[in-house]
């Protein structure tokens, strides 16, 4: 079975999307934006919005990233199960991740083009899903029987179409308020564990 991993929170101990806008961005907006996703915005609206208002160069930001986005422990043992990494964020701030922890995943997320007037964000696909309404991770992970792991809103309508799901913090919520089965994880060995 394939495995797909959320990336932002999931194989992040933090959002560092989140912590990339506190750090470089508007916080005020995040704030009022993120209550407003699934309501008014949909999540690629909020990402597009957040991310207009960073005009650091990206050099600057993957330099930031790389010295404080921390991994969860396990990752290794996670990676040797192959798994597919899919991600609402971008490529340039996932991508320098991997390399600095010595892994090599498949990747499928957004890219960013980092223009100084405001970085703009380019979706990999904007179809919105027949399921949730909204563009989701759904589409992407199609084709065949999968296991899911993650943590928050991205990860929603993929993990309902998951054989078996591993969840925490908010997404881990959303299924115990529709009273769907996962299985709880604190660091990747765990779910490294669970599958191997
Ligand atoms: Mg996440
Ligand atoms: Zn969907």
């Amino acid at each position: 079975m394939r495995l797909v991993v959320d990336w932002d929170g999931t194989v992040t101990v933090q959002d560092s999307l989140v912590q990339v806008i506190h750090e470089f961005g508007d916080a005020g907006l995040l704030a009022e934006l993120e209550p407003r996703v699934g309501v008014d915005l949909t999540l690629h609206e909020e990402i597009a919005l957040e991310f207009a208002a960073i005009t650091a160069p990206l050099d600057d930001v993957v330099a930031w990233v790389l010295q404080h986005v921390q991994v969860r422990p396990g990752l290794r043992e996670l990676a040797a199960l192959r798994p597919t990494v899919v991600s609402a964020g971008f490529h340039e701030l996932i991508e320098p991740v991997l390399v600095r922890e010595g892994v090599e995943l498949d990747v499928l997320a957004n890219r960013v083009e980092a223009r100084p007037d405001g970085w703009v964000v380019r979706f990999r696909d904007e179809t919105a899903c027949a399921t949730c309404g909204e563009p989701c991770k759904r589409a992407g992970v199609a084709g065949g029987p999968y296991a899911y792991v993650g943590d928050g809103y991205s990860d929603r309508c993929a993990a309902l179409a998951a054989e078996r799901v591993f969840a925490r913090d908010s997404l881990a919520t959303h299924l115990d308020g529709l009273g769907v089965a996962y299985e709880p994880f604190d660091d990747l060995g765990d779910v490294a564990r669970a599958l191997g």
